[in-house]
């Protein structure tokens, strides 16, 4: 049975621990989720729109406090989960402000289907279940309950076990912003309590970023009671250097994102493609770049690269590093983990990594980077490409026809070219292959928890 707690990945030590709640808790917390839809469906989204905005207030004007119970539950620094509270804020603001537009009735073609008006009407699905993870436990919830509920869904939050209070601070922040009792509420529960809630014929669509394993598990018992749902899974995206790139901004760019989150972001960029003609230079740049990130106290705000999460996520990592140490790659930085309390992992830069080495293939949760060398594009888009992946992507190159090549050749779901995949609530988000599928954010975000119903009147 999954513990859940706060413990301080800093120091190790177990802040607090939680009960999961019973089968009858659960049952009541769905019931009172049915019973808020019937009648949350049917309000103005204006009125929605005023409690999200003062969500995004309470977000701002709380984001020390906020940021701080973040660092303390899953140890990314207090600079970037402070900055996690504001980004979110801002997301609520970007669907109080456009989810009417995005709702809005789409007009078809009347004549052309012999009616005399024809429409496409954007409707809530009914309570959704989100399972979330512990990585950006603010901004993972928000992107999803922030169109989700402007769109007049309601939320089942099941958030990761390492996150209960930033969990119950969002259930929270909810009631407090004005959404009506019942509209969001946080489901204390492990993961093998999931399927029950899943099953549960009120419970009506379903959303999870996380793993690989998760998703499939919830995609396999959605699919099995007919139930949509988006899934966003892991990644491991490629960082492509070409010779016209700034060389010496794309190595930085290159440890800011592999270093993002402490290493611990999905569309971190974690394998690095570099042209020959640039190879030498961006190592020593890349390699220089990452030994100069400051690992320590995550509170510390000159802290660049605070703990992992957990302790099996360092031995994970651990893990990997091991393998391909052991099958012959090179380790150019870091790779050692340091004494004392707290788990800690330097950012580590490896070269000479093979398809024999598990690296190779999976997602490496931690700052380590792998480093290979091609030549020309075909040859980098065929290596971005040799992964079962396809979250984000990057590519640096001045050259339109080459930029041109990275944006139709790259699998993905989306590309950056000149800079590091982040996410906007202005564009859409989500992956292709095994990185999952759907869309969140943008527009697109709105639509993945709504039916489009089509309307012909005579
Ligand atoms: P995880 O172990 O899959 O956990 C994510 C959530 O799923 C947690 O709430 C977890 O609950 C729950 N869960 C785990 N196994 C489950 C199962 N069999 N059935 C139902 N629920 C289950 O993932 P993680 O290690 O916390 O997060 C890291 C992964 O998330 C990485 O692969 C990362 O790339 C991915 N991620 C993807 C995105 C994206 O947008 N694509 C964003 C962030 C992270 P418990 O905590 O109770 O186990």
């Amino acid at each position: 049975m999954t513990t859940i707690a706060t413990t301080n990945p800093a120091t190790e030590r177990v802040e607090q621990t939680f009960d999961a709640l019973s089968e009858d808790a659960v049952d009541r917390y769905v019931g009172r989720a049915a019973e808020a839809f019937a009648s949350y469906r049917l309000t103005p989204v204006g009125g929605r729109a005023a409690w999200m905005s003062a969500a995004a207030d309470i977000l701002d004007e709380e984001a020390d406090r906020i940021g701080a119970m973040v660092t303390a539950e899953m140890g990314k620094t207090f600079t970037a989960a402070r900055a996690e509270a504001r980004k979110c804020a801002h997301a609520c603001r970007y669907y109080a402000e456009h989810a009417e537009g995005f709702l809005a009735d789409r007009p078809a073609d009347a004549e052309a289907v012999g009616a005399s008006g024809a429409y496409v009407r954007y409707q809530p699905l009914g309570p959704v279940l989100a399972v979330m993870p512990w990585n950006f436990p603010l901004w993972q919830v928000i992107r999803f309950a922030a169109p989700g509920l402007m769109a007049g869904n309601v939320g089942l939050l099941k958030h990761a076990s390492n996150v209960p209070r930033t969990a119950l601070f969002l259930e929270d922040l909810f009631r407090r912003a004005g959404f009506p009792e019942g509209v969001f509420q946080t489901l204390l529960i492990g993961s093998r309590q999931v399927e029950r809630v899943l099953r549960d014929p009120r419970v009506r669509a379903a959303t999870l970023t996380g793993s690989e394993p998760a998703g499939r598990s919830v995609a396999a018992i959605a699919g099995d009671e007919v139930k949509p749902t988006v899934l966003e899974l892991g990644g491991s995206d490629p960082f492509v250097v070409m010779p016209s790139a700034d060389v010496a901004a794309a190595a930085e760019a290159a440890a800011t994102s592999r270093c993002l989150n402490n290493g611990q972001s999905c569309i971190s960029a974690k394998r690095f493609i570099a042209d020959i003609g640039v190879a030498d230079e961006f190592e020593r740049r890349f390699v220089e770049a990452m030994r100069d990130r400051t690992v320590g106290d995550p509170m510390d705000e000159g802290t660049d690269v605070g703990p992992l999460a957990s302790e099996q996520g360092r031995a994970d990592v651990e893990a990997l590093v091991a393998d391909a140490v052991g099958k012959g790659a090179t380790v150019l930085c870091g790779g050692e983990r340091p004494a004392g309390p707290g788990w800690f992992y330097p950012p580590t830069v490896i070269s000479g990594v093979t398809p024999e080495m598990r690296m190779f293939h999976e997602e490496v949760f931690g700052p380590v980077a792998s480093l290979f060398r091609v030549r020309g594009v075909s040859e980098a888009v065929e290596l971005a490409n040799a992964t079962g992946f396809g979250l984000g992507s990057n590519a640096w190159t001045r050259e339109p026809d080459e930029q041109e090549r990275f944006v139709r050749e790259l699998d993905a779901g989306q590309v950056f070219i000149n800079g590091m995949t982040t996410s906007y609530p202005e564009l859409p988000f989500g992956g292709v292959k095994r990185s999952g599928y759907g869309r969140e954010l943008s527009q697109e975000g709105v639509h993945a928890f709504c039916d489009a119903k089509s309307v012909w009147i005579k």
